[in-house]
């Protein structure tokens, strides 16, 4: 089933790698085509075309609707912080134009307090809360200068924890367990 992906952070998805954006595709997010970020048609169920302008077995990019992360003030309180989360909430709806956000998948990456108070009330609507994880690669170049980048590795789920002994796989860590070796 196709899901709502919403990406709430400083990092648009226009600058995402292919393997983040490949995993958000697995993960629900619907796709479209990349030449005319339109639907794919194929009647015959056998040659998958562009709806717009025809191409043929046209590549795929996953539908990802950015939030940018909001300024957090230092000098904020709690209740700020509530305000700031429930108006990210309404942004939310209106970026999936309903107001029933239940089984959309939520990338929250940003300041703590504000992901932490905004993450509950997604849990608390349904929503499937994520974040990246990246690993960090050191080159050195000819010159013997150290450049080091951030290389995505897989999105994590954000969980409930209780000490009761209970533990209730989330379909993010479901795929990640069973995904092939080479994404
Ligand atoms: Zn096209």
């Amino acid at each position: 089933m196709k899901k709502n992906f919403i990406n709430i952070s400083n990092h648009p998805s226009s600058g995402w790698g292919t393997k983040q954006l490949f995993s958000a595709g697995v993960l629900g997010a619907p796709l479209v085509t990349k030449c005319c970020r339109a639907a794919t048609e194929s009647p015959d169920e056998e040659l998958i075309f562009c709806a717009q302008c025809g191409a043929e077995e046209p590549e795929m990019t996953p539908v990802i609707l950015d939030i940018p992360f909001p300024r957090v003030p230092a000098d904020a309180g709690t209740e700020d912080i509530i305000k700031l989360a429930k108006s990210l909430v309404m942004d939310i709806r209106q970026a999936i134009g309903t107001s029933n956000i239940s089984g959309s998948i939520i990338h929250l990456m940003g300041e703590q307090s504000l992901c932490f108070i905004l993450a509950q009330m997604l849990i608390h609507q349904e929503c499937s809360v994520v974040v990246s994880t990246t690993e960090r690669i050191v080159e050195t170049d000819e010159n013997g200068v150290k450049k080091s980048t951030f290389r995505f590795v897989r999105f994590r789920p954000l969980q409930l924890w209780s000490p009761e002994p209970y533990y209730e796989p989330s379909d993010v860590d479901e795929f990640e367990r069973h995904r092939e070796p080479w994404l």
